[in-house]
């Protein structure tokens, strides 16, 4: 994980060296971490993204044969595809599926894309839950729309990317990630209404605070993450049909031990009790940010992060100690970000306390024996963008 310029540096050498010639230029897209809001996406509930000061950038240019070339730095090998390859999901597989996602994804909204050559390099950290994958879908999107002079104005992008993602690449995502690396702003974090697809910036600005926010990639192995997550997924539409209702967003917390006295099995009971309390963590949290009040939302994140460890179950034990470290050590509050099973902890911060707390996190990881964690301060930043 470097800083930005060397990022922007790595993806023109390595245009530069793969096409031999320039760059007619470069486009970003951040990382996003969820400050919170997990597993409700998909029950019509809340989010709360933000985007990381950490970007995956694309060298471009236009390419006059109008085939779609593709190299990244974590494969040697770069990808080539013509409009066949971009007209049926599947015809591009691995890595640049995501690339060839996008281009498709514009090609079915009726958009003329231009045919280009593209370098893409990297700080997101691939697989870590932070994102990479719509990272690169939007600095994709950003060099074609740029590149085309295609008239799609942003508020349409994350649909697209989402997409790409869902039905070219084939992974079933919901719109948060798209949203919060295109959308998200400096100083702010992006309130989403899952069902209405309703956004809102909200003030989260940490730096003004005296504030960070610790990402701690868990380095935990992703154990099982697939099926948990469908599990979940069916286990709370499940509920909802049981509960009379559309999603469980549809729960009120006021109703909440009404709806739960009317389910008999005690798992149900609980991934539901997650759902709506966390949708409620997730409006509570926005009111005090509204507020200004950075810092007592930290009883919320670590409620969030009880929930999910004991309500929803999808925890395991290294992000559950480095939780604890960090809370331990002072932190305002702490949870588990993202899906579950692995990924990476979210931990609210002085800005000066922030070696000391990752260090708290790295001397509990190897009291446990864990591979050591990776531990980075962050604040929020902008969205998907043109660099030059
Ligand atoms: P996450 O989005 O949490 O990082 P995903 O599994 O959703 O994890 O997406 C990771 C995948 O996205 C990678 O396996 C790779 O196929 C693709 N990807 C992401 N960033 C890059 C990149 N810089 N270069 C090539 N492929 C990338
Ligand atoms: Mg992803």
């Amino acid at each position: 994980m470097s800083a930005a310029g060397d990022v922007a540096a790595r993806a023109t050498a390595g245009f530069r060296q793969r096409y031999g010639a320039e760059p007619a230029g470069r486009w970003a897209a951040p990382g996003r971490v969820n400050l919170i809001g997990e597993h409700t996406d998909y029950n019509d509930g809340f989010v709360l993204p933000f985007a990381l000061p950490l970007r995956t950038v694309v060298a471009a240019a236009l390419a006059d044969d109008g085939r779609w070339s593709v190299w990244s730095e974590l494969d040697d090998e770069p990808v080539e595809f013509g409009p066949a390859g971009a007209d049926e999901p599947g015809r591009v597989d691995g890595w640049a599926a995501y690339v060839a996602g996008v281009v498709w994804a514009l090609r079915a909204a009726g958009h003329d894309v231009p045919g280009a050559r593209l370098a893409v390099a990297s700080d997101v950290p691939v697989g870590s839950g932070l994102s990479s994958s719509a990272a690169i879908e939007a600095a994709v999107l950003a060099a074609l729309v740029d590149l085309g002079g295609l008239d799609l104005p942003a508020d349409r992008w994350p649909r697209l990317a989402q997409r790409a993602e869902n039905d070219y690449v084939g992974a079933p995502t919901g719109i948060m990630d798209q949203s919060a690396v295109i959308r998200g702003r400096s100083g702010h974090a992006l309130f989403l209404d899952c069902r209405t697809e309703e956004v809102e910036q909200i003030p989260f600005d940490l730096d003004a605070a005296g504030l960070a926010m610790l990402v701690v990639d868990s380095r935990a192995p992703h154990r099982h993450a697939d099926g948990e997550y469908a599990a979940r997924r069916k286990s709370c539409e499940r509920a909802a049909k049981a509960l009379g209702v559309a999603a469980l967003r549809d729960v009120a917390t006021a109703d909440l031990d009404a709806a739960l006295a009317r389910l008999d099995d005690p798992e149900t009971r609980r991934r539901v009790r997650h759902v709506v309390t966390e949708d409620q963590r997730v409006l509570d949290t926005v009111e005090l940010l509204r507020a200004g009040r950075i810092r007592d939302i930290g009883p919320l994140l670590t409620a969030s992060h009880a929930s999910m460890r004991d309500d929803f179950e999808i925890t395991v034990p290294e992000i559950d100690t480095a939780v604890e470290a960090a809370l331990a050590a002072g932190a305002y509050g702490a949870r588990m970000t993202g899906g579950g099973f692995g990924g990476c902890v979210l931990a609210l911060v002085d800005a000066d306390a922030a070696d000391a707390v990752a260090a708290a996190v790295a001397a509990a990881y190897a009291d446990r024996g864990f591979t050591a964690p990776h531990t980075l301060p962050v604040l929020p930043a902008g969205g998907a963008t043109r660099l030059d």
